[in-house]
């Protein structure tokens, strides 16, 4: 996937900005509160449909403008289309373009610009709790998975319903009686999840290792191992199998589960530990390290992506080269050499010897 060109009117600080782009890396470069961001930002919403900093649609109008306007050429599957929106300050809703037919949500936008962003949040993933990190593997699988999807939302349901049985158990006993039906059909699609989550993991951590290794000059191993429901002894086993221990699971569960007023068993707990060279990261990677593994997680994400689907979606990098060292900016400026790369970055001598630089400045292209 390339994004040929794109045009703002009226998005954030940009009054008007029209700029062709470079099918490898674009590296877009300007002092702090420039537009830097922005610009990615206007990538994003064009791919998405939504923004990724804010919910407030207004805020992605210029201070005083009446109206917002995104439009890129991009090549896609083969095609060359055109992805257009308009966003209005005094009225709803925003108006979404495909090669100019006129689209009512943005689900049918979806596929016809792929992009895989960092942002400096993304870093969180590896060193905070749980849910960040499952997020990542089910916002990956429910592109991919239509089936994974499915479970995954019918698993979450049923989830608040038993966690509602439990909680209020005392004032509502009747509600126990529904257990077991919601336990067969969480071990059901729990084990859909368990065993999608795992292929995936195995693929993602092999991909993941591999740009680790390189962006840390063969210095660091990366390894990623999944960790699910304690009976579960293969999560990648068929379905049947991992049905089976899901059960036993609650099985032995179900008295903590009636004392404790809360779900206990099925993999809405699950987690992935991060280790590089065998320590595990939350507690002991450095800065530099943890950003490393983070973009080496989305150049997988990427990989996997391109594996599915037989396109490399666009990938924006917002703020990757602070906290890292010379070789290793090296790597990110001039070894990723597959598909379209962005790169937001403050420093003014930073080159690039496979690409086009872009200087940005009060909103504005120099
Ligand atoms: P940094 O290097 O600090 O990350 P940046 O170049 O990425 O900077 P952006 O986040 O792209 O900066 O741009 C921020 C600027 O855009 C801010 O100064 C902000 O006030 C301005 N801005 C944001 N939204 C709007 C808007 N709706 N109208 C006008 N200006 C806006
Ligand atoms: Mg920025």
């Amino acid at each position: 996937m390339v994004i040929q060109n794109l045009t703002l009117q009226g998005f954030r600080n940009y009054e008007s900005f029209d700029c062709a782009f470079d099918s490898g890396v674009n590296l877009i470069v300007g002092q702090n509160a420039q537009g830097k961001t922005n610009l990615l930002e206007a990538i994003c919403y064009l791919s998405r449909g939504a923004a990724f900093r804010t919910r407030k649609e207004a805020e992605l109008i210029r201070f005083g403008a009446e109206f917002a306007e995104l439009s890129a050429r991009v090549d896609s599957y083969g095609r060359e289309q055109t992805l257009r929106a308009v966003l209005f300050a005094s009225r709803r809703p925003r108006q979404l373009y495909l090669s100019g037919v006129k689209k009512s949500t943005r689900e049918d936008l979806d596929g016809v610009l792929h992009t895989v962003l960092f942002c400096p949040e993304d870093l969180m993933v590896l060193k905070k709790g749980a849910a960040e990190r499952r997020k990542l593997l089910d916002d990956a699988l429910c592109q991919l998975r239509p089936k994974y999807a499915k479970a995954l939302e019918e698993y979450k349901r049923l989830l608040a319903q038993k966690s509602a049985a439990l909680r209020d158990r005392i004032e509502r006993p009747g509600m126990l009686e529904l257990i077991p039906d919601y336990n067969e059909r969480m071990a059901q699609t729990g084990a859909i999840i368990v065993t999608t989550r795992a292929k995936y993991l195995r693929q993602l951590a092999e991909r993941a290792a591999a740009h680790h290794a390189a962006f840390s000059g063969g210095s660091e191993t990366l390894t990623l191992q999944y960790q699910t429901v304690s009976t579960v002894t293969d999560p990648t086993a068929p379905v049947k199998a991992v049905y089976e221990q899901l059960k036993e699971h609650q099985q032995s569960h179900s008295r903590a589960e009636l004392e404790s007023m809360q779900c206990l068993s099925g993999p809405h707990k699950d987690d992935f530990e991060a280790a590089l060279n065998e320590l595990p990261m939350k507690a002991f990677a450095s800065q530099g390290q943890t950003r490393t593994a983070a973009i080496s997680l989305k150049l997988a994400e990427r990989d996997l992506f391109e594996a599915d689907t037989g396109e490399l979606p666009v990938l924006l990098l917002d703020d990757v080269l602070s906290e890292l060292d010379p070789g290793r900016q090296d790597f990110v400026l001039n070894r990723i050499r597959s598909g379209q790369v962005f790169i937001t970055c403050c420093e003014q001598d930073k080159v690039t010897d496979i690409g086009k630089t872009i200087r940005i400045e009060q909103g504005r292209l120099l």
